[in-house]
C-alpha cells in the first residue's frame, strides 16, 4: 500500500446489499470497520439492504397503476426490516436519534407513492428519489451501529457529495466538482476522526435533484469517492472471494484470480461476471488507485486486486466469460448499400433503444453486418430494424434480418493475450476436439479479448474446454 509517511492510509470500504442483508451482517460490516479504523483511515459506503431497492421499484410502479393501498404495507415491510435491524444493535440513545430519521425516510416514501397513484406515473427523475432511499435507510442505520459500539461516525447523503448530470436513472458524475464537494463535506469529519457512511447509488444534478448511478450502482459511488479523496485503495466487500476464472456453475475448478488489470475488470464487468458494476473502475483510471475486492462473509480471504497494469507478464489467457442467452442478428446489404451505411443505422437503432452489443463482425463480399444482443433486448431491436430498414426491405435493398437464438458469447480474456500467436488457435481447437461448432468469431486490435459465439447448449462444454486448455 503506498500512502504518505507517518499518515494511515485512506480506504473507501463500499459494502453491497448482500453484505448489509440484516441485522447480523451489519454488525459485521461495524466490527470490520471498527477492525480496520485502528489501522487506517476509513469512508464507508454502503448499498441499500438486500432486496430494497427491488422493493422500492415495485412500489412506485404499481403505485403508478393508481394503486393507492399496496404502499401501506410496503411500508410496514421496509419498516419492520429497517427496525429489527435497530432494535438488535442500536443502543437508547441511537434508536433515540435513528429511529424517528428512518421514519422521516419511510414517510417520504409513502408520500411520493401516494403522489404516483394520484398522477398515475412515475417519472425517471422521482423514480431516483423514491428507488435510492434503501441507500439513506442503511447508512442512516450503520453509522448508528457505528456509534453504538463506541466508534465516531455519521451518515452523509451522496447527493450532497456526488454531482451528476441529468441522465435520471443512469447518471454520470462530472468530477472536478464531485471531488471539491466531496472534500469539503468530509473535510470536518475526517478531522474529527468521525467515519462518513455514505449512501451509495445516489448522486444530485448541479441543481440538487436526486439522481441515480444505475443499478448496482453504488460500486460507482465507492470508486467516485475514493478518487475524489485521493483514496490509497478502495475496498469494494461483496459475498464472493473475488473475481473468478470461469463462472463455477459451469467450471467447478474455477479459481479465484489474485490479481487482474483495470482492463481486464473492465472487461470481465461488461460480460456476465456479475462482481462489478461496468463503471466502476473508471473514476480510479487517472489516478491509479487499486480496487479488492473482498467477501465480507470471509474476510480473512485476500480477494482480488484490480491493478493499472498486469504484474505478472506470462503469456495466456488469464478469465473466460460468458452470457448464455443471446441472440445473433444478421443483416445483409445489396451492392448500392454500402456496408458504412448499413451498419450507421443498425447501430444507431441500437443506440436509440438503449441496447448493448456482446459482438459484432464483418464479413466481406455481401455487405454482411452480425451482431449479438441479449436475448432479452430481442422484440425491441427487431421492431426499430424492422421500422428502419421497411423501404429498403421492401425492395430488396437489404434482406430480411435473420436471428438465430439460443446462442452464447464466449469471452476469452487477459492482457497478456496481446502479441502471442497461437493462442486463438489453441482456444478453437480445443472446441473443434469437443466437436463443438463456432458460429461467429471477433477480435478487436487491442487483442485484450477474443468473443465467440456457440450454441447455448455447448456452452457449459466450451468454457470447460478452454479452461482446461489454458489450465487457469
Ligand atoms: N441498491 C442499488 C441496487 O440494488 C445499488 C447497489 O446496490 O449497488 O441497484
Ligand atoms: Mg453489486
Amino acid at each position: 500500500m503506498t500512502q504518505t509517511k507517518g499518515k494511515k492510509p485512506l480506504i473507501v470500504m463500499k459494502f453491497g446489499g448482500t453484505s448489509v442483508g440484516n441485522a447480523e451482517r451489519m454488525k459485521s460490516v461495524a466490527e470490520l470497520v471498527a477492525g480496520y479504523a485502528k489501522e487506517m483511515e476509513v469512508v464507508v459506503v454502503v448499498s441499500a439492504m438486500g432486496g430494497v431497492t427491488d422493493i422500492l421499484i415495485r412500489a412506485a410502479n404499481q403505485a403508478a397503476k393508481g394503486d393507492r393501498e399496496n404502499s401501506k404495507a410496503v411500508r410496514q415491510e421496509l419498516a419492520r426490516k429497517h427496525r429489527a435491524v435497530a432494535d438488535q444493535l442500536l443502543n437508547p440513545a441511537e434508536q433515540e436519534k435513528v429511529l424517528p430519521q428512518l421514519a422521516t425516510q419511510l414517510g417520504d416514501f409513502e408520500n411520493l407513492c401516494a403522489g404516483f397513484s394520484l398522477v398515475r406515473e412515475v417519472t425517471p427523475r422521482a423514480m431516483d428519489t423514491l428507488s435510492s432511499l434503501g441507500e439513506l435507510m442503511s447508512a442512516t442505520l450503520e453509522a448508528g451501529i457505528l456509534r453504538s459500539l463506541g466508534i465516531p461516525a455519521e451518515a452523509v447523503d451522496a447527493t450532497e457529495l456526488i454531482v451528476t448530470d441529468e441522465q435520471f436513472g443512469n447518471a454520470t458524475p462530472i468530477f472536478a466538482e464531485t471531488e471539491a464537494k466531496t472534500r469539503q463535506r468530509l473535510a470536518p469529519m475526517r478531522k474529527k476522526g468521525a467515519i462518513p457512511v455514505v449512501t451509495g447509488f445516489r448522486g444530485a444534478t448541479r441543481e440538487g435533484l436526486c439522481t441515480t448511478l444505475g443499478r448496482g450502482g453504488s460500486d460507482y459511488s465507492g470508486t467516485i469517492i475514493g478518487a475524489a479523496l485521493d483514496a490509497d485503495e478502495v475496498w469494494i466487500w461483496t459475498d464472493v472471494d473475488g473475481v473468478m476464472s470461469a463462472d463455477p456453475r459451469l467450471v467447478p475448478k474455477a479459481r479465484i484470480i489474485p490479481e487482474v488489470s483495470y482492463r481486464e475488470a473492465i472487461e470481465l464487468s461488461f460480460f456476465g461476471a456479475k462482481v462489478l458494476h461496468p463503471k466502476t473502475i473508471l473514476p480510479v483510471m487517472k489516478k491509479k488507485i487499486p480496487v479488492w475486492i473482498k467477501n465480507s462473509f470471509n474476510p480473512s480471504c485476500p480477494g482480488t486486486k484490480i491493478v493499472p497494469a498486469p504484474s505478472d507478464r506470462t503469456p495466456g489467457v488469464k478469465a473466460i466469460t460468458s452470457v448464455s442467452n443471446a441472440e445473433l442478428l444478421t443483416l445483409s446489404g445489396k451492392d448500392s448499400l454500402s456496408f458504412p451505411r448499413l451498419a450507421t443505422r443498425v447501430f444507431n437503432g441500437l443506440h436509440l433503444e438503449d441496447v448493448t452489443t456482446l459482438m459484432a463482425t464483418q464479413s466481406s463480399a455481401d455487405n454482411v453486418l452480425c451482431f449479438a444482443i441479449h436475448s432479452a433486448d430481442l422484440p425491441k431491436v427487431r421492431a426499430r430494424l424492422e421500422r428502419t430498414f421497411e423501404l429498403e426491405m421492401l425492395h430488396e435493398y437489404v434482406g430480411g434480418i435473420e436471428v438465430m437464438s439460443k446462442i452464447a458469447i464466449i469471452v476469452a480474456l487477459g492482457e497478456n493475450m496481446k502479441g502471442t500467436a497461437g493462442l486463438a488457435g489453441r482456444a478453437f481447437s480445443a472446441l473443434g476436439r469437443k466437436g463443438i461448432n463456432i458460429i461467429a468469431i471477433a477480435q478487436g486490435s487491442s487483442e485484450l479479448s477474443i468473443s465467440f459465439a456457440v450454441k447455448s447448449t455447448d456452452v457449459k462444454e466450451a468454457v470447460k474446454a478452454i479452461h482446461d486448455e489454458f489450465q487457469l
